[in-house]
């Protein structure tokens, strides 16, 4: 398999679009860390349906938001793995409301957990991948930050500041082995999107010329991609999935 011997991290690896990341880099040979914030029982069935597929695989509690608590799980996947080879920024929480009654605390929740979740993973593995001379970063964006949308400008700033965030580092590590990359989903069906009214749902729905909401593994098939030796010219690339909403 295309990823045999790799070791893969993916960050909110426990349900939704982080879940089918674990099962395709699995299916593509990695060895995957399963990190969870809180649902130590749902990352360790993931791990152990990822194990069952023949994978070396283990979940790690952390909450990514907190560099400290970040730093004590790099460390013992380093224990247990020795190594990140892949790693999946995909961590990402929503304070939805419209910018007028924005508290502080919504603004910055999503940006701790959005953009300074990607900072304390990427600063704790990069150097490492550059070492070793191969290494892949793919960060979960969002059609968000390219659209704007009603109700979430912490989010779209974050998830747009991904997006500069993987151009930069893209260009800074090009030349030692290690590619960034961003894949920006549009509404796909997961406990995200389940938080959001029928309504709206049904407006996206007719907003999408697939005329439906994606699946999570249909994002998943993209980070495969972009972790695999065939993606080995693209870097600082986000990859659209959402079925035509933007384009
Ligand atoms: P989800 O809510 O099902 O999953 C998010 C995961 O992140 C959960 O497992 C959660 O526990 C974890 N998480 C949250 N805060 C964390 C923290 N501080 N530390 C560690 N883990 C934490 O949502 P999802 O739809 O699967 O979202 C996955 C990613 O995709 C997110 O970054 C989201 O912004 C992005 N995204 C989702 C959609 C969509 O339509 N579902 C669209 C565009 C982008």
């Amino acid at each position: 398999m295309e990823l045999d011997g790799k070791v893969s991290l993916i960050t909110g690896g426990s349900r939704g679009i982080g879940r089918a990341c674990c099962i395709a880099l699995a299916e593509a040979g990695s060895d995957v860390a399963v990190n969870y914030q809180n649902s130590k029982e749902a990352a360790e069935q993931v791990a152990n349906e990822l194990m069952a597929m023949g994978v070396k695989a283990k979940a790690f509690q952390a909450d990514v938001s907190q560099e400290e608590d970040t730093s004590i799980m790099i460390e013992q996947i380093m224990n247990e793995f020795g190594r990140v080879d892949i790693v999946v920024n995909n961590a990402g929480i929503t304070r939805d409301r419209s910018f007028m009654k924005m508290t502080s605390d919504q603004w910055h929740s999503v940006l701790l957990v959005n953009l300074d979740g990607p900072f304390n993973i990427t600063s704790a593995l990069l150097p490492q991948m550059c070492e070793r001379k191969w290494g892949r970063l793919i960060n979960i964006t969002s059609i968000v930050a390219q659209m704007g949308n009603f109700g979430q400008s912490n989010y779209a700033v974050a998830k747009g500041g991904l997006i500069a965030f993987t151009k930069t580092l893209a260009r800074e590590v090009a030349a030692k082995g290690v590619t960034c990359n961003a894949v920006a989903p549009g509404f796909i069906e997961t406990d995200m999107t389940a938080a959001v009214s029928t309504e709206a749902l049904d407006m996206v729905r007719k907003m999408t010329p697939m005329g439906r909401l994606g699946k999570p593994y249909e994002v998943a098939r993209a980070v495969r991609f972009l972790a695999a030796p065939q993606a080995s010219f693209v870097t600082g690339q986000v990859i659209n999935i959402n079925g035509g909403l933007y384009m």
